[in-house]
């Protein structure tokens, strides 16, 4: 099986080098040169990528904002690659999602070990349409497992439902008839207000107990889950 390999970088001189080592190890690369081209040729490509290289100086859009972007609704594992090499961006980046980080200039083999790393690592994790990821937050469909961390969160039927439909939908806000509809189902008579009393029965076992809330309040349109919220 081939590996995908979306590449972001705008140096010539880096990309000439690192496409034909990429491709001798049997990867398949995919290049964008500008923070803009990565982010639609990830839009194009979404279900055929395995793995992302980011270079953080980038036109347009730099890495840390199309990295920020993916992370929305996605875990595909991402190295940032940098020439600068502050502590402060590091840690920028590893809180922005980025799984690995490698400083230019870098030997490749160094580089194809971090590759593999992660992608077996990706692998072990098991299909990935099976697996929805916000943050550390993972639901599982086919065990429907539910865990934040490495806690093991027990859902009730309705409340698995509710996670579900908000996972499969991270980063978009869902009306209270959406949720509605989808969870309850079209013909439900009951009292709306119903969404909103089992939200909080959703963040009292998902949220309430660890540092990062990600299920949030749209005030006057419904709920999203994101691990990125900005009022
Ligand atoms: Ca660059």
């Amino acid at each position: 099986m081939t590996n995908t390999i979306l590449l972001v970088e705008d140096e010539d001189a880096l990309t000439s080098y690192l496409i034909p080592e990429l491709q001798y190890e049997n990867y398949q690369v995919i290049l964008a040169k500008d923070g803009q081209e990565a982010l639609n040729l990830y839009d194009n490509n979404r279900g055929n990528l395995d793995l992302i290289i980011l270079d953080w100086m980038l036109p347009k859009l730099d890495g840390l904002e199309v990295l920020r972007r993916i992370r929305k609704n996605d875990d595909i594992p991402v190295i940032m690659m940098t020439a600068r090499d502050y502590v402060g961006d590091k840690v920028a980046g590893l809180d922005s999602g980025a799984d690995d980080y490698i400083t230019k200039p870098f030997e490749i083999e160094e580089l194809l070990a971090r590759i593999r790393v992660l992608l077996r690592h990706k692998e072990n994790k098991g299909q990935r349409s099976d697996l929805y990821t916000v943050q550390d937050l993972t639901l599982n469909t086919k065990s429907r497992q539910v865990t934040r961390g490495n806690n093991i969160i027990q859902l009730t039927q309705r409340e698995y439902e509710l996670l579900l439909t908000l996972i499969k939908h991270a980063g978009e806000t869902l009306t209270r008839d959406e949720l509605l509809d989808s969870v309850w189902g079209v013909d439900f008579e009951g009292q709306p207000n119903v969404v909103d009393v089992y939200i909080r029965y959703l963040r009292n076992k998902v949220d309430r107990s660890f540092p990062t809330q990600l299920i949030h309040t749209v005030r006057g349109i419904g709920y999203v889950l994101t691990a990125n919220y900005k009022e």
